[in-house]
């Protein structure tokens, strides 16, 4: 395994599992498990570094989770504040309700936002009215939702939604890796507003509220001790004894006889069966270019940008009023240096002590590489001073830390699926070796997770 993120990790916990007498190594560049999964206890603050929280119903991750022996570790998002707000005009406005990700499932909360003018919000309207295209080939997000609702939404709401989970232009995002669901709405209903009000239809019958906005808060969960509960606990069933962290693999080569034989930063020089490359993408093109030109260029033509988070802890006094929704995120046009915020403290139960809040501000993108210039005291003082202008907050940060991501978001642009069974296809002549990690199949959690148990399936020659 190269790479002990959740990825690897998830292909090392089920090759372990499936044959436990499998001699597995799993190699990471980092001293820590879990790559991007870091969480780090201060002040009695408990901070994510990295993601905070994931989605439930993607790939059965619950299920997962109840096999490795963590459900009763996970944490709900808090009843109160379920809401998400959108910067308008300089205004923090409510997104409203019903409203999920790309459109809205409840026309009446819509219509009554003030976040459209008239003109946009007919335009809107007009969704149910508009053709579904016939042919099948990927568009971008940008285009679908111009198509279908007009170019007022997308700016307003899209972009920005869909940015902060991406970190991604929409002129280039790929609808068919990225939101699968509403082109199979548009597919199945003719219209995506129709798909959604039948959604949210069968989701009253089943229990749920489907009251929501945004990001579907309701359906996101944490650990209660902080993420890297995950991590940790996959490396004790994995078994420490496996594990090679602070150990970079420099070269991958093929041997005479059909395997690879690895190398690393610690001297170690070892050959193996089967590889399950689970680092970022153009790393691994790195390690391969050697073994193949085509599948080393072709993995480093995945695109990858660059975000920071800076991480900030108040007392409750030093707000006016004080936040009570899970965050805020900002569209583009708006001309801010942010991409969204989130009240982390406000969202998970634990995260800060009495009267303390802690908001992580989101920062660069596809889209605007710049904010990311200048050191961590700039970068601290610009989302400081945002939070002063959104929120009113007033004096200093009680604590501060950036946490900077270079090159490490995969950008999912139009035509990303069939390249990368292209890549696929063109790694067949190379002795036995899986892709799982964020740059092919899917960024987040569950889908990481998933994609490292399909690898393992694969390097045991399941189908
Ligand atoms: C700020 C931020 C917030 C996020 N929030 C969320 C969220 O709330 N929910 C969610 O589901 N997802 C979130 N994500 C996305 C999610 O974190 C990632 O999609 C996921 O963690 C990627 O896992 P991975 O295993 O593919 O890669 P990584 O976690 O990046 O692991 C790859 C590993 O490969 C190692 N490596 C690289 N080169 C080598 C080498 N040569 N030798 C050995 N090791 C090497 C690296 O050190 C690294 O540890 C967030 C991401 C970021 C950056």
């Amino acid at each position: 395994m190269i790479g002990a993120g959740s990825a690897g990790l998830g292909a090392a916990y089920e090759l372990t599992q499936r044959d436990p007498s499998l001699e597995v190594h799993v190699y990471d560049a980092a001293s820590h498990a879990g790559g991007k999964i870091r969480t780090l206890r201060e002040d009695g603050f408990v901070i994510e570094l990295g993601p905070d929280g994931f989605i439930t119903i993607k790939h059965d991750v619950l299920k997962f989770v109840e096999r490795i022996g963590l459900t009763d570790q996970l944490i709900q998002t808090n009843e109160s504040g379920r809401q998400a707000l959108v910067v308008s005009k300089g205004k923090l406005v409510p997104i409203p309700m019903g409203f999920q990700l790309l459109g809205p499932a409840q026309m009446w909360s819509f219509l009554k936002s003030p976040l459209l003018s008239p003109l946009g919000k007919l335009r809107v309207m007009c969704e149910p009215l508009i053709r579904g295209r016939d042919d099948e080939a990927d568009e971008s997000l940008a285009s679908f939702i111009r198509r279908r609702f007009g170019g007022e939404l997308l700016e307003k709401l899209v972009q920005p939604l869909a940015g902060g989970i991406y970190t991604a232009d929409p002129e280039y995002l790929s609808m068919r890796c990225t939101f699968p669901r509403f082109v199979e709405m548009e597919r199945r209903h003719g219209s995506v507003v129709r798909g959604l009000k039948k959604g949210l239809k069968a989701q009253r019958a089943a229990g749920g509220s489907g009251q929501a906005s945004g990001a579907r808060y309701g359906l996101f969960v944490s650990f209660k001790d902080g993420m890297d509960t995950l991590p940790k606990r996959l490396v004790e069933l994995i078994g420490e004894h496996r594990m090679r962290l602070g150990h970079r693999v420099t070269a991958l080569s093929p041997t005479d006889d059909g395997r690879w034989r690895l190398q690393d930063d610690r001297g170690n020089d070892e050959t193996y069966d089967a590889v399950v490359g689970a680092c970022a993408a153009p790393a691994l093109g790195g390690l391969l270019e050697d073994a193949s030109e085509d599948v080393g260029s072709r993995l480093k033509a995945v695109p990858h940008t660059s975000s920071a988070v800076a991480t900030l802890c108040y007392e409750k006094s030093q707000f006016e009023r004080e936040p009570d929704s899970f965050g805020f995120v900002v569209p583009m046009a708006e001309g801010r240096p942010l991409i969204a915020a989130s009240f982390t403290s406000v969202k998970y139960a634990g995260r800060a002590p009495e009267g303390k809040l802690l908001i992580r501000v989101f920062l660069g993108s596809a889209i605007d590489a710049s904010a990311l210039g200048g050191d961590d005291a700039g970068l601290i003082g610009s989302a400081h001073g945002q939070l002063v202008e959104l929120l009113g907050v007033r004096g200093e940060p009680v604590l501060s830390r950036v946490d900077r991501y270079t090159n490490a978001m995969p950008q999912y642009h139009v035509g990303h699926m069939e390249r990368i069974a292209e890549l696929r296809e063109a790694m067949g002549g190379l002795p036995p070796i899986e892709l799982a990690g964020c740059g092919y199949d899917g960024v987040g959690i569950p889908d990481t997770l998933a994609a490292g148990v399909r690898a393992a399936g694969r390097v045991l020659g399941a189908p």
